[in-house]
């Protein structure tokens, strides 16, 4: 099952290159009282609702004539994985554009950081850059959604968290400044296009994906060659904080960063979760 989130919070199931409105059964979703619980609240829902959402009867659309939204609509946290392939890691080494006099030696050393949650935007939103006259870069990755509650969750059993996956761009402002602030610009985390349940992911550690810029390859690699799997980001992040429904992990890009510009087009894919065009434009 693919959902997507799309024109003005529709729910949408996604069939190849088509997509179904099947926003009536978000009237089963409880209603919400102050205080809110942190989580999505229908990425919570999903294993209660998934058979009612693909039996639902809704008009079918082309994908090509939607706006995507992020298909997750509230994570409590949008966590980063800094230089969580090696090659990405040289290429950060070898330019102070991006290092920054910073030591980067290990993640394990480095930390996770986070993007505020309010940075988080989908594909046919687009990247509204900010602050034209600094470098601001692309950084493909697999972004993790969590689906069940978790603290302290054991590798083993990390995959029992996951809701799906999606491509995530960790859009970055180059610069001193800690990630965790330069990255967190509002629509600086684009995910899409869709949330591809996990089990038609048989194993996270082993796909590919590329991104281009205005037609040029930039990025291409495969999650085989993460440092940290994504078991063990679960297991790391959760041990310094729960993990609830709709949470997100950019697992790490690979070397071929690079600056964007106003008016260029980003196109990625990861195999097995799907394709999506991203367009840049000044804030
Ligand atoms: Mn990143």
């Amino acid at each position: 099952m693919r959902l997507a989130r799309f024109d003005d919070n529709r729910l949408g199931l996604v069939d190849g290159d088509s997509v179904r409105d099947v926003s009536a059964v978000l009237a089963d979703l409880p209603a919400l009282r102050w205080p809110v619980p942190l989580g999505d609240q229908l990425i919570a829902a999903l294993p209660a609702m998934r058979e009612k959402i693909q039996g639902t009867a809704g008009p079918a659309k082309p994908l090509t004539s939607v706006k995507l939204l992020s298909p997750v609509a509230n994570p409590s946290k949008i966590i980063g994985a800094p230089i969580n392939y090696a090659d990405h890691v040289a290429e950060s080494k070898q330019d102070q554009a991006i290092a920054y006099g910073r030591k980067l030696n290990h993640i394990g050393e480095f930390g996770l950081f986070q993007k505020a949650t309010s940075s988080l935007v989908g594909a046919g939103e687009g990247v509204a850059l900010r602050f034209v006259e600094k470098r601001n870069d692309h950084e493909m990755e697999l972004a993790v959604v969590i689906g069940r509650a978790g603290t302290r969750i054991p590798e083993a059993r990390a995959l029992d968290h996951v809701a799906g996956y999606c491509i995530g761009l960790d859009m970055t402002v180059r610069g001193p400044e800690v990630p965790t602030f330069r990255k967190s610009i509002d629509s600086y985390c684009v995910l899409g296009p869709a949330l591809v349940m996990a089990d038609e992911i048989a194993d996270p550690n082993d796909l590919d994906f590329w991104l281009s810029l205005n037609g040029e390859m930039r990025q291409k690699s495969n999650t085989r060659y993460l440092v940290y799997n994504v078991q063990k980001l679960i297991s790391w992040a959760s041990d310094y904080y729960t993990l609830y429904p709709g949470d997100v992990i950019m697992t790490g890009t690979p070397q071929g960063v690079g600056p964007v510009a106003p008016g260029d087009v980003m196109d990625c894919e990861i195999s097995g979760i799907g394709r999506m065009q991203v367009r840049v434009r000044a804030a």
